[in-house]
């Protein structure tokens, strides 16, 4: 935060369900801080009632942008004045930006799922196969992300298979060279494509501090060590999902990289500010 805030500060924050324990208010800040910039992040904790006020009141208010998080990034599309075309593609919103009171809406995670992957190993997606756990608004960026890279096969199962079906009708004329195959949670469907697959990617919200004790894969026998296991949660750092990953051998990534560095893409929409996001990441690391 700037050492003080007065009439002109521009209020940024995030919008979700429960954001007790997100991590992007001290990101944002900490950016602010560090470029002295008159901005402030807050934490907008807003029940799914309330939604389509509390977006309302972006205008009302004249908030310059927020982020929307868990669950409400495909629900508050029909809030919105514009979305970008390419999140209109991926139909789910992590950003808005408040232009003389015009909302549009942006999808930052696309691009911070594939920084993320780049600087872990430089893990190349091209050619490769990957499983994707989950349906809702995460899974639709990280499938995007993954499709735009060029992977050769992204498997993706959801409890509920109409929610998956939705993505591959959204994804598949856009992507024809890579097959997106869609399945509910099925044992044997599931062994047979993390067997084949190089990236598993946890993009349910099992395994969030409500649900220490869950893991999207009870089998564990199914992680294997030529796996890069990625989970989005970030709180905890080490679900027990990464953990039984990487007692198999795996590689491991959690969810702070790609908030960080979808985190610095937002910050550019609503500031016109390019921020380094290997520093921003280190400093994040420094003080958790
Ligand atoms: P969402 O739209 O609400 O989707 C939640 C997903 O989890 C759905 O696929 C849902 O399945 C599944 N799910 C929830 N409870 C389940 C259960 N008990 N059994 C089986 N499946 C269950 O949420 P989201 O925005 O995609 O977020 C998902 C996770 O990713 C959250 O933990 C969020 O914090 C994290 N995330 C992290 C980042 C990051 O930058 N690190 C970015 C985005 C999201 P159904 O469709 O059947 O309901």
């Amino acid at each position: 935060m700037k050492k003080e805030i007065n009439g002109k500060t521009k209020i940024i924050g995030v919008i979700g369900k429960n954001i007790e324990n997100s991590l992007s208010p001290l990101i944002h800040n900490q950016i602010i801080l560090k470029h002295s910039l008159n901005f402030c992040y807050l934490p907008f904790q807003v029940a799914e009632i309330d939604l389509g006020k509390a977006i309302k009141s972006i205008r009302a208010l004249n908030v310059r942008g927020v982020n929307i998080t868990f669950p409400y990034k495909e629900k508050v599309i029909e809030f919105l004045d514009e979305v970008e075309e390419s999140t209109r593609r991926i139909g789910a919103v992590n950003t808005i930006v408040n232009n003389k009171g015009i909302l549009t809406g942006y999808n930052t995670d696309v691009i911070g799922f594939k920084k993320s992957l780049q600087d872990n190993g430089k893990f190349v997606i091209k050619e490769k196969k990957a499983v994707v756990l989950g349906a809702g608004g995460a899974a639709r960026a990280v499938t995007c992300s993954l499709l735009e890279e060029g992977i050769e096969e992204v498997s993706i199962f959801n409890r509920t298979l109409e929610k998956a079906k939705k993505i591959k009708q959204n994804f598949s004329s856009f992507f024809p060279r890579s097959s997106i195959n869609i399945f509910s949670f099925e044992q044997n469907d599931l062994k047979e494509k993390i067997k084949e697959a190089n990236l598993l990617v946890n993009a349910t919200s099992i395994g969030m501090e409500s649900q220490l004790d869950n893991t999207p894969l009870p089998d564990k026998k199914l992680f294997h060590p030529s796996l890069l296991v990625y989970d989005l949660i970030y709180h905890p750092a080490r679900t027990l999902f990464l953990r039984e990953a990487e007692r198999a051998g795996a590689k491991i990534i959690n969810g702070l990289p790609m908030l960080v560095y979808q985190g610095i893409e937002s910050f550019y929409l609503w500031s016109g500010l390019k921020v380094e996001g290997k520093e921003v990441l280190e400093m994040i690391r420094q003080i958790k």
